[in-house]
């Protein structure tokens, strides 16, 4: 018989029943040291006092109102995100998928209102970008693919860091838009090296190409510094957000240069919740604390600390890891055994960490976790490693 939630997760043996900080209690009682946030969205750990003031403030004020009207909550986090960002303008979702629809729907009505036939958009194997259709055609990926045909058309798709291939299919006349995580995340945490992001940027800009950066991931800190493109020095024409900016609560965001976005007009795209104030008042609030010199400093010492951690945990089990790859605190490690098989002992010793693809496991820990919780993590992790 069918189970009543639809069966398309592989769920571990335990179920969550609260969370504070780094720190997750199971129904049965056992506490698990989370380093995996909700695959980087409890960016501020659980249930973050200040966030949950937040909430709770506004959610004795208003829940919900159209966007047929002003919402002072979504006015406030758009102003916040185009003042630290190189956006001028900013469309709220419900989520990354989302936001990939949207900022899919903009690149394409850009070129349409130009008259020019570029609605090709390249993207690379490898990446994830939601499962909804342009997401999944997007990420070209058989896994998530197959049986699920006919595709939106009008994606090619590009091996990962092969420039030469880039520089060939961005010459392409009709090419007019280029789709990329800058740090993959369910690809098995696969960094694009600074120069390449510089150099994708200098060849969009040779084609009159949009860059559209897939920031839902490793946005909002993740890498030590509020978007992973700024490591490059290069900014984005548009860009999608989720997970990390609502610290828990649904939100995603396109943010986008006014030339990119100059096509979507009034009618063009709408949601029914998308920039609802809850999410917006607690979005609100993570930008106040993430978006912070000191609060980004200290993401990047204890992303050193992990890392290091992490390097003494692969010279320990050299059986059983292969090595240590990432930014800040996205970090994959690489198994040399079938990452499941450390995921399930991982779950023994109560550490949470992360599969994705390449057989990587993902540590994405909350931006505030403590010096402590990396050491007990690792700890935790290397009884793991000696258990197999
Ligand atoms: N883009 C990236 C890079 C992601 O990692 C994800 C989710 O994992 C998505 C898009 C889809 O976001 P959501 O699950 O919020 O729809």
């Amino acid at each position: 018989m069918i189970p009543s939630v639809l069966p398309t997760y592989n769920r571990a043996p335990f179920a969550v029943d609260r969370g504070e900080g780094s720190w997750l209690w199971m129904e049965d009682g056992r506490r698990f040291l989370d380093l995996g946030a909700g695959i980087a969205v409890n960016a501020l750990g659980h249930a973050h006092p200040a966030l949950v003031e937040a909430l709770t403030a506004q959610a004795g004020k208003l829940w919900h109102v159209s966007n047929l009207y002003q919402i002072p909550a979504q006015q406030a986090l758009a102003d916040r995100l185009v003042e630290e960002t190189f956006a001028d303008t900013v469309f709220f979702t419900n989520s990354g998928t989302e936001a990939c629809e949207l900022a899919v729907k903009m690149a394409r009505k850009y070129w349409d209102d130009k008259g020019a036939d570029r609605k090709v958009i390249l993207a690379f194997e490898g990446s994830f970008h939601g499962r909804s259709s342009a997401g999944i055609a997007a990420a070209g990926s058989e896994k998530m693919t197959a049986g699920f045909g006919p595709l939106l058309p009008g994606f090619r798709h590009l091996p990962w860091g092969d420039h030469d291939a880039l520089r060939a299919a961005m010459a392409e006349p009709d090419v007019g838009a280029v789709l990329i995580e800058p740090v993959q995340g369910e690809g098995g945490i696969r960094p694009l090296p600074d120069q390449c992001l510089k150099g994708l940027r200098d060849l969009c800009d040779e084609h009159g190409v949009l860059l559209i950066l897939d920031e839902v991931q490793c946005g909002v800190g993740r890498t030590g510094r509020l978007f992973a493109h700024e490591w490059a020095g290069v900014t984005p024409d548009i860009m999608m957000v989720a997970k990390g900016i609502g610290g828990g609560f649904p939100l995603g965001a396109v943010l986008a240069t006014e030339e990119a976005a100059s096509g979507m007009g009034k009618g063009t795209h709408g949601s029914t919740y998308g920039g609802n104030p809850l999410a917006c008042a607690v979005g609100l609030k993570v930008m106040e604390i993430v978006a912070d010199d000191a609060f980004l400093s200290d993401v990047r010492r204890k992303a050193g600390t992990l890392r290091q951690a992490l390097e003494g945990l692969v010279a320990s089990h050299p059986d059983v890891f292969e090595g240590v790859r990432g930014s800040g605190l996205m970090l994959g490690l690489k198994c040399r055994v079938p990452n499941t098989d450390v995921l399930t002992r991982a779950y023994d010793e109560g550490v949470l960490v992360v599969p994705a693809a390449d057989n990587v496991l993902r540590l994405l820990p909350a931006l505030t976790i403590s010096e402590e919780e990396i050491a007990e993590g690792v700890a935790r992790l290397d009884r793991a490693a000696g258990a197999l």
